[in-house]
């Protein structure tokens, strides 16, 4: 066990995590140079596509230290995207030090923070590493003096290193063996390990991650999930390195996998507890916090026959990513689906590819919003997650809404026109403090509902890149919330209806209405599309009637011909719903909200 050392690369997005996690890999002869590719530990096609990492990545290396002494070590490479920070807090708990890298040419970012401080609860030996030195406008000194006022560390126990060129991998090596401590625990006591992952394979079935605290876990043993009660043979358990290598055992400080032959998605829960079923530990370890969903979307088949394949795929998504969470919900519109909350619309875009990829589910999603608290007249308090919730005007005494404090990091030419951003978005500036000449941190309060949307990348867009964000939730506060609802022919589309400040209410109508008119097919009537809040009309657009026989050019023509037009309607019909007198194609309730 002293010679174990478990860390993870955390830093802020773009910071080089993946790519110096590449260098470690090729260092240690994990992977051959050969087969090696950028960025090799995001190994989902989503990853690949969008350059970032989505998931943790846990993998084994040997490394034979330069007083020729050999070991073993657990790397993690982490997600550094603010919807994915759950990624890595579960990841932390699998380790004992951390290196947290920090982009030379941007210095320290909102995420560098955040990260940090999950690092530092957790007790995590934390080495600083100054990355991308490589880079023409990298600024050694300036960062170098902005990482020792944010821990306190000395000159000297920064890294400098760069995950392109290779410099500085070596004293990386060195650092983690000399800083980071071996893992604690007892090999001889009852075994206690944690699940920090899993992932669903359809030959395998169910694949946990763990990390062992206490004892040995052996092959053809039979172990005990607190969670459930529930045992299981060991079918295989093992090291992750590129490949799964099974393993006879594995024993305390240890990270592997075990393959128990479970199918149901249900029966493993993250967080959960592993012991022997024969000497079983006596507690469970204390494992994560529950997340807490941020936004809310209703996520409906496009086939209402795949409503049970849709729970399915859910199910199994969500051993691979613990902070996803659905209820059942029915809508007039869209028949049977699920109410899922996300972590940000990064989450609910990232979950909605990956159901498309991974399990061949294509998705209807409603307008999503964030949960609200609503009390009724009666002086009862329920939670809002969908417009459906909120009660009558008559029946509602208030309404609540998420707040946030945001930290927002940027060069001080930049606060004019962050600053008007975030006071359209309804916020209140609480601070501003200069880091050094250049940079200043802004500190806002703002509503949750504003920021979940566009905000971050009308950030990004006014501030050309320099401004960083991060945020946590602070509390409740009455809002003005009303239900914005969507008409076609004075029917109501639930699936369109949505939650939005009074005074967003117009504007938002407006833009639905005019999405609405484009994306939907002229029909034999006229069709209005209204946006109304309670019986006030706010939006209106009008689709005049289309007079025109589809068979009408076959007349006369031949039979097949005709027939083959109708079918071909059909076949286009069952991509409809209908609402009311109106077909609605499938692909307008994708399309309306893409309204930037
Ligand atoms: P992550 O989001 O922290 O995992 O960052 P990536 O490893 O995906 O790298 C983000 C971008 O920075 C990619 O375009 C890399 O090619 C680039 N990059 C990473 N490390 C270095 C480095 O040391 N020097 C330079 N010049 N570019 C780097
Ligand atoms: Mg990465």
């Amino acid at each position: 066990m002293k010679n174990i050392r478990n860390f993870c690369v955390i830093a802020h997005i773009d910071h080089g995590k993946s790519t110096l996690s590449d260098r470690l890999l090729e260092f240690t002869k994990t992977i051959d140079k050969r087969n090696m590719v950028a960025q090799t530990l995001d190994n989902m096609d989503l990853e690949r596509e969008r350059g970032i990492t989505i998931k943790s990545h846990a993998i084994q290396m040997r490394y034979v230290h330069t007083d020729g002494e050999v070991y073993v070590f657990n790397m993690i490479d982490t997600p550094g995207h603010v919807d994915f920070s759950y990624e890595v807090s579960r990841s932390i708990a699998a380790c004992e030090g951390a290196l947290l890298l920090v982009d030379a040419s941007q210095g320290i970012q909102a995420q560098t923070i955040s990260n940090l401080y999950l690092a530092i609860e957790h007790d995590l030996e934390i080495i600083p590493v100054l990355n991308k030195i490589d880079m023409e406008s990298a600024m050694i000194d300036e960062v170098s003096d902005q990482i020792i006022d944010l821990i306190g560390c000395t000159k000297e126990d920064i890294l400098l290193a760069s995950g392109k060129t290779g410099i500085g991998i070596q004293e990386i090596m060195t650092a983690v063996v000399n800083r980071v401590p071996a893992p604690k625990g007892d090999p001889e006591a009852p075994l206690q390990a944690l699940i920090f992952d899993s992932v669903f394979n359809s030959f395998r079935g169910v694949i946990a991650y763990f990390r062992i605290l206490n004892g040995r876990m052996r092959k053809g043993e039979k172990v005990r999930f607190f969670h459930t009660s529930k045992e299981y043979e060991v079918d295989e358990l093992g090291i992750l390195q590129m490949n799964l290598i099974p393993q006879p055992y594995l024993e305390a400080g240890n990270v592997g996998y075990i393959i128990t032959g479970i199918k149901e998605s249900r029966e493993i829960k993250v967080g959960d507890t592993i012991t022997n079923a024969i000497n079983p530990c006596t507690e469970a370890i204390h494992g994560f916090e529950d997340v807490k969903p941020m936004v809310f979307a209703g996520l409906f088949p496009i086939d209402n026959d795949d409503f049970e394949d849709l729970r399915d795929s859910l199910e199994k998504l969500q051993l691979n990513d613990a902070s996803l969470v659905f209820e059942p919900e029915t809508s007039v519109a869209l028949g049977f689906g699920f109410r899922c909350g996300f972590l940000g619309m990064l989450h609910l875009e990232i979950i909605q590819e990956r159901l498309s990829r991974e399990f061949n589910m294509e998705v209807i999603t409603t307008v999503p919003n964030v949960s609200y608290f609503a009390t009724n007249t009666k002086g009862e308090a329920f939670p809002v997650r969908t417009p459906a919730d909120l009660p009558d005007p008559n029946y509602l005494q208030e309404v609540q809404e998420p707040y946030i404090r945001a930290q927002i990091i940027t060069k001080p030419e930049y606060i004019g026109t962050i600053m008007t951003l975030c006071m359209e978005k309804r916020g209140i500036l609480t601070r501003q403090t200069y880091l050094t000449t250049y940079r200043v941190e802004l500190t806002f309060e703002l509503p949750l509902a504003e920021i979940v949307f566009d905000f971050y990348d009308r950030l990004k867009s006014i501030s050309r890149g320099y401004a960083s964000f991060d945020y946590s939730m602070i509390d409740y506060r009455a809002s003005d919330l009303v239900k914005l609802e969507i008409k076609l022919n004075g029917e109501n589309v639930d699936a369109l209806s949505a939650l939005v400040h009074r005074s967003k209410a117009e504007s938002f109508g407006r833009k639905i209405c005019t999405r609405l008119k484009e994306l939907l097919p002229r029909q034999q009537f006229l069709i209005a599309i209204q946006a109304a809040v309670g019986a006030k009309i706010i939006a209106r657009e009008t689709i005049s009637a289309l007079r025109k026989d589809v068979t009408a050019k076959c007349y006369g023509g031949d039979i097949s011909r005709k027939r083959k037009l109708l079918e071909k309607q059909k076949e286009g019909k069952k991509k409809m719903r209908q609402i009311g007198s109106v077909e609605v194609p499938q692909k307008a309730f994708l399309d309306v909200l893409k309204l930037t």
